[in-house]
């Protein structure tokens, strides 16, 4: 007999909650900005990627409300058919000249950018050589490609080199893929490194710089910027969902890529274009970006300064090299119980344990932003400060 009532759904969430993992999705009553209204109640903002306090900007909502008078709600097909309004154009040139490439092709969101680039620029034959460490979304690009893979430990130089060794000489083309900035620890890939392997074993890099770019090198050109490796990257990925505060992905390469990708990348032949508040609103953030350095300098002093003090109370504040700042706390019920406590205190972190992260190096990830005020942040470090202390922590 069918069985209507889902039973089965109904046994996996009592899975749920017997291994103490089930919870409910928040709700923010607003908009995302330093402070929130989250479950009705306000509380300092730690656990956003609105690195940049771009999300609600007066600049970026004008831009998003002018383009939805002069273009509409939605682009109304996929950019194949009549999706592709002349602001896609106008956001990809942009971009371009932001990230210093050839050319841009955008997409939906930084996860579908993954998914339809990887699955169309490799194919049977050739081998992807993925870190370890790499975003969900790179690795459901992998998955979907019909390329061999093999895995590299993180960050480790000897290790991808003893791959590319073994292995170069059986595969038409070779494509190494890293993230720019790792999301769970804020540390940088090496790159340097990266490029001079794939120099000299004639692979293809792919860097997925979602957490580097609005953030790292000038006025947040990201990673390749930062690392002076302009024209040494084949790939740049890069998000408009996170620092740039709206939604889309994007990948930044030579013409030919985004020629390719205008004929084989599933997100842009099955899923409608970009909506033109979002198209306007990102490019409005990516102009601000190049206008002004106010936006990044004041995302790092504030990072400075929360890490510093953070520190100074003693709390172990990982090898972040960004604003990206983990307080490792190490049991996993004790990361949650601290997150809780946070939270009656009226301080948002989430808290990140295994399986995103290893086994007893449970963590509080905050996530600084240029539109945290001092206020704001002397105030987290003295609720971070108090539960620390209650719960034996510092
Ligand atoms: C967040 C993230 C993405 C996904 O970006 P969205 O635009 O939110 O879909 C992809 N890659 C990395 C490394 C990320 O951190």
């Amino acid at each position: 007999m069918k069985d209507h009532e889902l039973t089965y759904l109904k046994k996996k969430i009592e899975g749920l909650k017997e291994d103490g993992v089930y919870r409910e999705l928040p709700v923010n009553y607003g908009p995302c900005d330093n402070r929130i209204n989250l479950n009705g109640k306000e509380v300092v903002n730690l656990s956003s990627n609105n690195y940049l306090g771009l999300a609600n900007h007066p600049r970026v909502k004008k831009a998003a409300i002018d383009a939805v008078n002069k273009y509409g709600a939605g682009a109304g097909a996929v950019r194949t058919i009549v999706g592709n309004q002349d602001i896609l154009g106008i956001l990809e040139d942009v971009l371009a000249e932001f990230k210093r490439e050839e050319s841009v092709m955008c997409f939906q969101s930084g996860l579908n950018c993954n998914i339809g680039t990887i699955q169309a620029i490799v194919e049977k034959g050739d081998l992807i050589i993925s870190d370890e460490l790499n975003h969900a979304s790179i690795i459901d690009g992998v998955r979907l490609s019909r390329a061999d893979k093999a895995v590299f430990k993180h960050s480790d130089m000897e290790h991808l080199e003893s791959i590319l060794e073994e292995k170069r000489n059986d595969y038409n083309q070779v494509l190494i893929i890293t993230d720019g900035v790792f999301s769970m620890d804020g540390d940088l890939a090496k790159l340097p490194e990266i490029v001079e392997l794939a120099e000299k074993y004639n692979a293809m890099t792919y860097v997925d710089d979602a957490h580097g770019s609005g953030v790292l090198g000038e006025s947040g050109r990201g990673t390749v910027d930062h690392f002076h490796l302009h024209g040494r990257v084949d790939f740049i990925i890069g998000t408009l969902s996170k620092a740039i505060g709206v939604v889309g992905g994007y990948v930044a390469s030579k013409k030919e890529t985004k020629t390719w990708l205008s004929h084989r990348a599933r997100p842009l032949l099955f899923s409608t274009a970009l909506p033109p508040a979002a198209t306007a609103a990102a490019t409005e953030s990516v102009k601000m970006l190049m206008e002004s350095e106010e936006y990044t300098d004041k995302l790092w002093s504030n990072a400075r300064y929360f890490k510093e003090k953070l520190a100074k109370l003693g709390f172990n504040t990982g090898h972040s090299e960004t604003p990206i700042t983990p307080v490792i706390i190490g049991p996993e019920a004790k990361t949650m119980e601290f997150s809780r406590a946070l939270l009656d205190a009226g301080v948002y972190v989430s808290g990140i344990v295994f399986p995103t992260v290893p086994k007893n190096t449970g963590r509080l990830r905050c996530m600084i932003s240029a539109s945290h005020t001092i206020e704001d942040l002397d105030y987290s470090i003295a609720q971070f400060e108090k539960v620390g202390k209650e719960l034996g922590i510092i």
